[in-house]
């Protein structure tokens, strides 16, 4: 009889989702007969997708748009990260208890971590205030930030993101300059080539970045940002948003098994799945 487990993401769209291809490949590489299906759920129904993850059986879930808030009220209980920010992207089995997590800002500082970026002590400006944005400001909190200065075109919002960690407060573009890290949390960017790019798609007024600064684009299709680019011509160091997609999900992988995965076949995966087939030897 077969031992398959099964793992899911929830969302509403998740067709175009990079998981599927992510997630399968670390099963793959670990030699391991699971298998991760993406199942579109319509908004509202996050509970009850979580009901059926117990009945079913399924022993992991990724959790997106629209669901994040409904699964963290659903679970039976939340780590700190999914506490404080009142929402769920991993869903786990610890005992006989489901479990929510949010593995997205722990995700951006281990990206960091592998660009040799420390954010301890560091000083932050981040551009955008919505799920993404409030995970970074959670996660570079707990890890040592110095400041973390909000930037974001609804000021309420940017003001609620701050209320995550001690050391972030409202933020405007005269911060840019002087930040050591810059990052892009907004949507801008996204789906747009560089080449096709105007001033409409960079989430700041390139002129605002300086060399030696780390700009980070959490946007990672297209993988390199026209922002990105403008960040790299001033002698800024440029990082892309896969290393945090890859990461959140080799944190729900170790969630779900105990074990770190293959964060190479990961990578490799969705590079191939982006359309940007890996050239040369593995990075890491
Ligand atoms: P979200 O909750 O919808 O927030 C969108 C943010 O972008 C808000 O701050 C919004 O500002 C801002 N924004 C959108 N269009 C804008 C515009 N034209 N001008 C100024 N601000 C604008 O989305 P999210 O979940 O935080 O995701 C944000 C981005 O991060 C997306 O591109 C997403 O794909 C990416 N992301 C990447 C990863 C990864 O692993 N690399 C993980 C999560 C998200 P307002 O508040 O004023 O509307």
């Amino acid at each position: 009889m077969s031992q398959r487990r099964v793992a899911a993401l929830i969302g509403s769209p998740v067709e175009h989702s990079l998981s599927p291809a992510i997630h399968q490949a670390a099963f793959d590489a670990a030699g391991i007969d699971w298998t991760y299906a993406a199942f579109d759920v319509a908004p509202g129904r996050g509970a009850e997708a979580i009901a059926a993850m117990r009945v079913l059986g399924i022993r992991g879930l990724s959790v997106t748009m629209p669901h994040k808030h409904d699964v963290a009220a659903a679970v039976d209980r939340l780590e700190p990260a999914a506490a404080a920010l009142r929402s769920v992207n991993t869903v786990s089995w610890v005992g006989d208890d489901l479990v929510g997590s949010s593995t997205d800002g722990a995700g951006f500082v281990a990206s960091l971590a592998d660009a040799g970026v420390d954010v301890r002590g560091t000083s932050v400006a981040i551009i955008g205030a919505g799920g993404a944005a409030r995970s970074l400001v959670d996660a570079l909190g707990r890890s040592g930030a110095a400041s973390i200065r909000v930037i974001n075109r609804t000021v309420d919002r940017a003001r609620a993101a701050c209320e995550l960690a001690e050391v972030a407060t409202l933020g405007s573009w005269d911060d840019v300059p002087g930040a050591e890290l810059v990052v892009n949390a907004t949507s801008i960017g996204m789906g747009v080539e560089p080449r096709a790019a105007g001033p409409a798609d960079l989430p700041c007024d390139p002129a605002l970045l300086r060399s030696g600064q780390v700009v980070a684009d959490l946007v990672y299709h297209p993988l390199r940002t026209s922002w990105l680019g403008y960040a790299e011509q001033v002698g800024a160091r440029a990082i892309d948003g896969l290393g945090m997609l890859i990461h959140q999900a080799a944190l729900q992988q170790r969630a779900w098994l105990g074990h770190d995965p293959d964060l190479t076949a990961m990578r490799r995966a969705a590079e191939l799945a982006l359309g940007h087939p890996r050239r040369g030897e593995a990075r890491r």
